[in-house]
């Protein structure tokens, strides 16, 4: 385990608590605190992706399983499979951040991404957390080379986001020797290749299990291939179960338990999914602004018209925000699970327990991060014109590609959902202080206009902006709870839009603190966080008045309103100006930098 990343992150900060407490820049992990040992795996994945996948990205596009087989053997080789997987069994078991930077710098096809995450994460999890040791002593070697690829399979046709719901039914052999399944699976990720499934299915109809199914056991079908919208270069197929035999060694965990293996596992998914739209949002970023500085429209280049730059600056101070938001939660996972004892009999659940803490935090990075890709494939789209629109140019691609990932690991509803409800959750247990915040700014705006907070540095305004943020998003907590009580949850307008609101702060204060932590020396930097918090303070703003107008009325609604517009006070900053500086250094280099 990599000691840099709690060298770097003093204070360990827990789940949720975001929102009520504020750090210091020294509090966070920064991508500029990468160790030499981080940077070095990075540049080795860089060195992957641009010698070794995009050439064949085509290729891949068409399917030919058998490149993307030979690609993932390669990337088993480099170690760029195992870094989750203990030393014992062939892995390398390094720290998470080494773990995103990977999936952040793979990224650069998105089927390959798709193919690779779906292995190296949710595919090869669930053994590592649950396999027996004759389990792992099978399967992981196996899976951490890439001889063999991995496969998760829990949706069903009438059972996605719903997944307690699923069908799939197991029963216990007479003999006691094997439980035969069957059922279905709808969309599973790399069915077309895999070699082990890590199948859910209730036994007896009641008891959630996940059992481990090689390819070929006979009663597994795997059915078509999908088409689809976007990364179709990765395999996406239904499963058909019919008395599908698996011998009772490879039941995965225990019966009735696989619900926690299913779940525990979309977390790390969550923060690997974010990881992994950054550096789609790189890529696209790169082809668009290349694109741009070479297309010559009324004269000139088209990089040098305002509403081009517009894109290229906001695109670019989304991937630096979204850089900083995951670096700095996987760090801080990092720094809550260093020091957990390996040799513990507990050492798994502890892993899983620590990380589940960051649950909100997960869900955060996978809807903030695929939205954000999504704008830069967008924006980078538009740059190319009509080009963008025709399958000569990947911009098309990476526009199609970015899709899927506001749909699975849960769909960006459901995770807006978990946010605001974990939060929630979290206050009525007592394990996040959030009630008695609640309370300090309720009594703070009803005592009516106090001092306000004087903050200093090139920055000021913008922690002006996140400390409002902060107390709007409490202050709006607050009035929906009083007006809904225990039925917010069924209130999902207003929980959605209390989510959007806690996203931005997380996103907020990431960003703010990584460039603090430069020390203000970085005027790129200063210019990124300033033109992200002008457009993040503008979604809390939305989302405040959202929940206002939906709790109260009448005199109420006026008295809160009154107190949103206090709050949301400020002064509003030139994102013109800013625009056009970020926009030419992005011009200049070609690509995204800092
Ligand atoms: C390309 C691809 C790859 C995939 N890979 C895998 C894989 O490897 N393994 C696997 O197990 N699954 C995989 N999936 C499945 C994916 O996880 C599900 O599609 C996803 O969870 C959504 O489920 P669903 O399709 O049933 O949609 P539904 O659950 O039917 O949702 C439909 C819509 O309703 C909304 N909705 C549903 N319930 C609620 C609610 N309670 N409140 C508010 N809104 C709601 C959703 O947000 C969505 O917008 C993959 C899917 C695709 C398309």
């Amino acid at each position: 385990m990599s000691t840099a990343v709690t060298a770097n992150t003093t204070k360990r900060a827990s789940g949720g608590s975001f929102l009520i407490e504020d750090l210091l820049p020294e509090d966070i992990f920064t991508p500029e605190d990468f160790s030499t040992e981080q940077k070095q795996i990075a540049q080795m994945t860089i060195d992957f992706a641009e010698e070794k996948i995009l050439p064949r990205a085509q290729e891949i596009e068409e399917k030919h399983f058998e490149v993307s087989r030979s690609l993932m053997r390669e990337a088993g080789e480099l170690g760029l499979l195992s870094v989750d997987v203990p030393e014992e069994y062939g892995g390398l078991e390094l720290d998470k951040v080494t773990s995103a930077l990977i999936a952040d710098k793979i990224a650069v096809s998105g089927s390959f991404s798709v193919t690779f995450s779906a292995h190296a994460g949710i595919g090869t999890l669930p053994l590592v957390w649950y396999g027996t040791p004759q389990q792992k002593e099978k399967y992981l070697a196996k899976i951490a080379s890439g001889e063999w690829i991995a496969a998760y399979a829990l949706s069903e046709s009438s059972a996605g986001s719903d997944a307690m719901n699923i069908r799939t039914q197991a029963v216990l052999s007479p003999d006691g020797k094997h439980y035969i399944l069957n059922g279905e699976k709808m969309w599973i990720s790399n069915a077309g290749m895999a070699n082990l499934f890590t199948v859910f299915a209730k036994i007896d109809g009641e008891k959630f299990t996940a059992f481990l199914i090689e390819a070929g056991t006979p009663g597994l079908t795997v059915c078509a291939e999908e088409h689809k919208l976007g990364i179709r270069g990765s395999s996406t197929c239904p499963l058909r179960l019919e008395d599908c035999k698996v011998p009772v060694e490879n039941l995965l965990g225990e019966a009735g338990k696989g619900h926690h293996i299913a779940f525990n596992v979309l977390n790390v998914g969550r923060y690997k999914l974010a990881a992994a739209a950054i550096g789609g949002a790189r890529k696209s970023f790169r082809d668009g602004v290349r694109y741009a500085k070479d297309r010559i429209a009324f004269g000139k280049s088209i990089t040098s018209f305002g509403l081009v730059q517009e894109k290229i600056a906001d695109s670019a101070a989304g991937i630096y925000a979204g850089e900083a938001l995951v670096y700095r939660t996987v760090g801080a996972i990092d720094a809550a699970l260093a020091g957990l004892d390996k040799t513990s009999p507990s050492f798994v659940q502890d892993v899983q327990k620590r990380i589940e803490e960051f649950a909100v935090e997960c869900s955060i990075l996978k809807v903030w991060g695929s939205e954000m890709l999504e704008r830069v494939v967008d924006q980078m789209l538009q740059l190319h014109g009509g080009y963008g629109y025709v399958e000569e140019f990947p911009a098309e691609r990476s526009y199609r590609d970015a899709r899927i990932n506001r749909i699975f690991e849960g769909t960006n509803e459901i995770n807006r959902l978990i946010i605001t409800g974990w939060m929630i959750k979290r206050a009525l247990q007592g394990r996040l202080a959030l009630l008695p915040a609640i309370k300090r700014v309720m009594d703070e705006v009803m005592a009516g206009p106090g001092t306000r907070t004087v903050y200093e540095g090139p920055l000021a305004e913008e922690r002006a902006l996140l400390a409002s943020a902060k107390k709007l998003g409490l202050f709006c907590s607050g009035a929906a709870s009083q007006k809904y009580g225990n039925d917010l949850a069924e209130q999902q307008e207003v929980m959605g839009a209390l989510a959007d609101i806690l996203i931005e702060v997380l996103t907020l204060e990431s960003t703010i603190l990584r460039t603090e932590k430069m020390a203000g020396r970085n005027q790129l930097a200063i210019n990124m966080t300033k033109y992200y918090a002008a457009r993040s303070f503008r979604i809390v703003e939305t989302a405040a008045e959202r929940v206002i107008a939906a709790v109260a009325e009448g005199d109420m609604l006026r008295t809160q309103m009154a107190i949103f517009r206090r709050l949301a006070k400020h002064e509003p900053v030139n994102t013109v100006t800013l625009g056009r500086e970020i926009a030419a250094v992005m011009v200049e280099a070609g690509r995204y930098t800092i």
